[in-house]
């Protein structure tokens, strides 16, 4: 192709707030030149440039909220924007990113466990296997109305997937502050209500009720019990319990001295508990 004739072809890009971590430092935080290959849909070529289509919440095609589908044309200028950024958007607001839902639930790829049982110990309906396939992330996630998160950017771009998320930390603490301010969970949560290793709804148990099941005299101490209708595990209030609680209570902190933003600047959290053994 001649040069005159791909700079026809030419657009301009900006992407805004935690898109630019999909991109190459170079494109970050600039208005960059793109040469179209064909007429690419606006989800396709913000894909191809970095970003999962989950992550994106605006687009702006010469000013105008367009949606995924929009056919790209030479010398069009897009933007590019997350949910919570703070991006102009002209009446009537056409938002790509679906509403997030009152409840989220979520689902999480393999290697996402610890984060798991932290969305666990909050109370999230949170799926977890360490042997989910990539299609059946992306179907439970379709069927079942569920966040997926991934670390792994081929499952996000899958069409099937809408609502998504890649957690930046690797760190299982800082994607909990992460996953909790990019969907505003602190007001939602309800803590110590769901089974950690399993995810299921704990209920209340009377002490009389598990003492065979609760080590020699730690029924005589409390009269607090949970227990997990699927899995049959017994819960009470000990050290892990307080631990948790700690980490409970600095995500409220923090939501009171930050908004929720498009991306968490991940701060260092105290080292968390192993997500839970039974009552410990
Ligand atoms: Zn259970």
């Amino acid at each position: 192709m001649s040069e005159p004739a791909e700079a026809s072809r030419a657009i301009t890009v900006r992407f805004h707030g935690a898109l630019n971590d999909f991109l190459p430092a170079e494109r970050r935080d600039v208005t960059f030149t793109h040469v179209l290959q064909g007429s690419p849909s606006a989800k396709d070529l913000i894909e191809s440039l970095g970003p999962p289509h989950p992550e994106v919440d605006v687009i702006l095609v010469n000013g105008v909220a367009v949606n995924f589908s929009h056919r790209m044309e030479a010398g069009m200028h897009l933007i590019a924007a997350p949910a919570f950024h703070p991006v102009e958007v002209p009446e009537p607001a056409l938002r790509v990113g679906p509403p997030l839902p009152d409840l989220p639930r979520f689902v999480l790829d393999v290697g996402l466990g610890r984060l798991a049982g932290f969305l666990r110990m909050l109370g999230f309906d949170t799926l977890w296997r360490n042997d989910f396939e990539d299609d059946e992330l992306a179907r439970i996630s379709h069927d079942e109305s569920r966040v997926v998160l991934t670390r792994d950017l081929g499952v996000l771009k899958r069409s099937e997937v809408v609502l998504g998320y890649f957690p930046r930390a690797t760190e299982p603490s800082e994607q909990l502050v992460e996953v909790v301010r990019r969907f505003a969970l602190t007001s939602r949560m309800h803590p110590f209500s769901r089974c950690i290793p399993c995810n299921g709804p704990l209920a209340i148990a009377e002490p009389h009720a598990v003492k065979d099941q609760v080590p020699e005299g730690v029924a005589e101490r409390h009269t607090c019990f949970q227990q997990c209708p699927d899995c049959r595990r017994v819960f009470w209030p000990g050290t892990h319990h307080q631990r948790m609680e700690a980490i409970v209570d600095a995500l409220r902190a923090r939501e009171q001295t930050s908004p929720p933003r498009d991306l968490a600047e991940p701060t260092r959290e105290p080292e968390p508990p192993a997500p839970a053994r039974p009552g410990t």
